[in-house]
């Protein structure tokens, strides 16, 4: 394995015509240049991230910064040790980023003000401000911005709604939002200026670039940041590493992620590899003892196996003890 991998992670707002045949035209580009990743197309933009060789991505940039709709398109890149995807998906969508709204943002035409990672960092510290997550509450478990809030939802989807039954508490203050790369806020930031909130600003470049900053260093964000790719966890802040992650059945500090071994749950829980055998890969005790189980499958463990496992956890096969 050569270390001349990188990893891309970009988006654009712009208007694409023909969606679904411009998809299926860049899924046959992607696939000749050999690059592997996921990319969404919508009639508002693209937002992708794939892996490849230095030279592969760069023939993918190169590309895109031909047509002038993506000229300016903004490339965060990460070296790899390899490719961070097993395959290439392109994929079309009305919408790149849903909030589930009647009447949906353009960004290019209301959003909240751009804050570069300097300045981001100065109006974290200000009394004033509020810091809003707006992402999913997996990625905030792993590492999120000191002091931010984490909403009390299951998908972004549902943010627009919590905002509002949680209103008072923001109203009068400058609100402030950030997102991996930053897609996810320029939408939700132009939500929060047409609900009448005041004075609304966002990360601009995101997390990931936040974390790349030589001034700022990443400095305030505490634990890791969560990637929709096989590295899954990646480093941010430069000056300190503080832990935030906990593990799912013991909560001891933890940055380690697994999906539940029952393929019909698939929780992302944070665990050691140690509580991963203990707990037979499963999130809770159905999932133990799912008869789909992967872990139990993978490691070939007998009924015995299992049964002696689960009475160390005070289960048994029949039911919680
Ligand atoms: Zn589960």
């Amino acid at each position: 394995m050569t270390e001349n991998y990188r990893v891309l992670l970009y988006y654009q707002y712009v208007p694409i015509e023909q969606g679904e045949v411009f998809a299926k035209q860049h899924l046959a580009f992607c696939k000749k240049i050999g690059i592997k990743g996921r990319i969404l197309v919508g009639d508002e933009g693209i937002n992708g991230t794939v892996s490849g060789t230095y030279e592969q991505t760069q023939a993918y940039i190169d590309e895109m910064h031909q047509d002038s709709r993506f000229k300016d398109m903004v490339f965060k890149e990460d070296p790899a040790e390899g490719h961070a995807f097993k395959k290439m998906h392109v994929r079309y969508r009305k919408e790149i980023v849903s909030l589930d709204l009647e009447e949906d943002i353009n960004p290019l035409e209301l959003t909240g003000a751009y804050l570069d990672p300097a300045d981001f960092r100065e109006a974290m510290l200000d009394e004033n401000t509020v810091v809003i997550d707006a992402r999913n509450d997996y990625e905030y478990d792993l590492g999120h911005f000191r002091g931010a809030i984490r909403p009390e939802i299951r998908s972004f989807r549902e943010l627009p709604q919590w905002i509002r039954d949680n209103k008072e508490q923001f109203m009068e203050k400058r609100v402030l939002t950030y997102c991996t790369g930053g897609i996810r806020c320029e939408k939700f930031s132009g939500w929060l200026v047409r609900e009448g909130f005041k004075d609304v600003g966002q990360l601009h470049g995101g997390i990931a670039t936040y974390g790349k900053d030589p001034e700022v260093q990443g400095d305030l964000w505490d634990g890791q940041m969560y990637v929709f790719d096989e590295r899954i966890a990646v480093p941010i802040n430069r000056k300190e590493h503080v832990i935030v992650g906990k593990d799912w059945f013991d909560g001891t500090p933890c940055e380690r992620y697994c999906n539940c071994g029952n393929p019909y749950c698939n929780r992302q829980m944070l665990t050691s590899e140690e509580n991963e055998h203990r707990y037979l890969g499963g999130c809770s005790h159905e999932c133990r003892v799912h008869p789909a189980n992967r872990y139990v499958v993978k490691h070939q463990l007998s009924t015995q196996d299992v049964m002696d496992r689960l009475a160390a956890i005070g289960e048994s096969l029949e039911a919680t003890v």
